[in-house]
């Protein structure tokens, strides 16, 4: 095989067998991946119970790591966003979210994104490439590394930058890394992947073996407003809706609808009744997320809204049966809000090529 741009976008298989063929024995592969994700070692020399010869063999073949930490910020609350330089030299963001006993990690699956809501800062200069499978486990690893004595990450959301269903091919194999048992061992049910409606790959997610939660960013139960707000969509709320209750129904896992509310457009009494009428009958939890503004899109005359209207929303929706949690801001005074990710960097790369 060519050889890989790090050790972490190997299978164990492959893992195994590139080791075997430098002259080790399979039980050093299991050392190898030891050291990868129990450890979260970032070079060889770290990895001592490996032959020097081994260790030397390995590191001409393939770095460990393909990204490093090119800038990390942590906001008054203790978010955390991390830049991670690729080695192309792009750049994604990654943002630690300690909350109480928790530890979220939200991560990035693609560079920049092509759905192009009106509202994110992700999708304002489209997609540049999705990003490898070893390339979204680095983005946890290089967060573990970071962690206080005594914290975990304990969850893990994809709702970073970019549409993880236009990146099944990198996003599964990095998941199941993350959930193997000899590895990071993170609990299926503490992994979620948001996604802004694709039915075909939520039906190739959900033939999966593993049972990840699954979010959906509806924002609009009708169609016209959605098509606002998520201009690219090509499917119906209707489609997206029994894609999402297909979902339930294989894996049992309750879906949470993200709604972005924003001033005015969305958040308004009959948007609300339109999606009682559209969800009340399936088991489900609608979580309302209060934009966060995105300076380079508030000429775009868009609002976050009061308090007051967020809670008359939850309210009315509440009265028609409906689950509802709100998101509180996080991070905010670093833009390291999930879902805001990248922007600082594009515009000040953008400053420095013009
Ligand atoms: N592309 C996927 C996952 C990444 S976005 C998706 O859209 O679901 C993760 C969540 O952040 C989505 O629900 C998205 O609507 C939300 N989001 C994006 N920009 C935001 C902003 N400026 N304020 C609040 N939420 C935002
Ligand atoms: Fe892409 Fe999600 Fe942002 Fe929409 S909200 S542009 S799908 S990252």
């Amino acid at each position: 095989m060519a050889a890989p741009s790090s050790l972490t976008e190997l299978d164990d298989q492959t893992l195994l067998e590139n080791v075997e063929r430098l002259g080790g024995k399979s039980f050093q592969a299991r050392q190898v991946s030891h050291w990868l994700y129990r450890h979260g070692a970032s070079d060889y020399d770290g990895m001592r119970n490996l032959s020097p010869e081994l260790r030397t063999a390995l590191a001409a073949f393939a770095p460990v790591n393909s990204t490093k930490i090119a800038t990390a910020e942590l906001a008054a609350d203790g978010t955390e966003k991390l830049l991670l330089l690729l080695a192309d030299g792009e750049t994604v963001e990654c943002v630690i979210i300690p909350e109480g006993e928790r530890t979220t990690l939200c991560v990035s699956s693609q560079v920049g994104c092509p759905v192009g809501c009106v509202f994110c800062a992700s999708g304002m200069y489209g997609v540049k490439r999705n990003l490898t499978s070893g390339e979204i486990v680095e983005q946890v690893l290089h967060a573990r590394r970071r962690l206080p004595a005594g914290r975990t990450l304990t969850n893990l959301v994809v709702m970073g930058m970019g549409e993880p269903m236009l990146n099944l091919a990198g996003l599964l194999p990095a998941l199941a890394r993350l959930h193997d048992a000899n590895g990071i061992d993170m609990g299926a049910r503490r992994i979620t992947v948001s996604t802004s409606g694709y039915p075909q790959q939520m039906a190739q997610f959900a033939a999966a073996d593993i049972s990840y939660n699954l979010a959906v960013s509806l924002h609009a139960a009708d169609d016209e407003l959605r098509k606002r707000l998520v201009p690219t969509t090509k499917h119906s709320v209707r489609e997206i809706v029994a894609a999402a209750n297909s979902y339930f129904g294989q894996k049992g896992r309750e879906v949470t609808f993200e709604v972005v509310l924003l001033e005015g457009l969305n958040d308004r009494p009959q948007d609300a009744a339109v999606m009682i009428d559209v969800l009340h009958a399936l088991p489900c939890t609608v979580n309302l997320i209060p934009w966060n503004p995105v300076e380079e899109l508030t000429s775009r005359g868009l609002r976050r809204p009061a308090s007051s209207r967020v809670d008359t929303f939850a309210a009315d929706l509440r009265r028609g049966g409906i689950n509802v949690t709100v998101r509180r801001q996080r991070g905010a005074d670093k833009s390291a809000a999930c879902g805001q990710l990248r922007i600082r960097a594009q515009v000040d790369r953008a400053k420095v090529t013009s």
